[in-house]
């Protein structure tokens, strides 16, 4: 009696673990399967994401783009034209990825290579520091 009860449970166990275990793997399983193609989709999109600056790149337009609010799909639709359909459910995808905004991104260090999905820019370099910019404006203000 007592060799059958002790059977019974080491049985149940398995029997309840497995089931378990198969439903755990195949949920991490597709979560890989869906970031995959989320990030499959931002390519399709001509979006690519810096993970050393983890900024979201344009690669059309060579630039980094504000992760705030709208503005992704903002940028997709008015400067590409990407219709509503491709672009749905783009932004909470980007706002999960958790990316600097554009505003609080630093600037890449003086005499760096060229990023291959940033266009390059002529610009000002201050003789008295290293301070370098692509826009007369910020030259001037910064000079002044
Ligand atoms: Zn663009
Ligand atoms: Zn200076």
């Amino acid at each position: 009696m007592h060799t059958r009860h002790q059977s019974r449970c080491s049985a149940l166990p398995h029997h309840y673990i497995f089931p378990l275990f198969s439903k755990c793997s195949l949920t991490t399983h597709l979560h890989v399967l869906s970031a995959m193609h989320e990030s499959n989709r931002l390519r399709r999109l001509g979006l690519v994401v810096d993970s050393e600056y983890r900024a979201l790149i344009c690669v059309v337009c060579g630039c980094a783009l504000s992760c705030s609010g709208c503005q992704v799909t903002s940028h997709l639709w008015e400067k590409h034209q990407v219709p509503k359909d491709a672009r749905t459910s783009i932004t909470s995808y980007i706002h999960s990825l958790r990316l600097l905004d554009l505003s609080r991104l630093p600037p890449r260090p003086n005499g760096s290579p060229a990023h291959t999905n940033l266009k390059t820019k002529r610009g000002y370099a201050c003789k008295l520091c290293d301070y370098l910019t692509a826009s007369e404006e910020r030259i001037g203000r910064h000079l002044s």
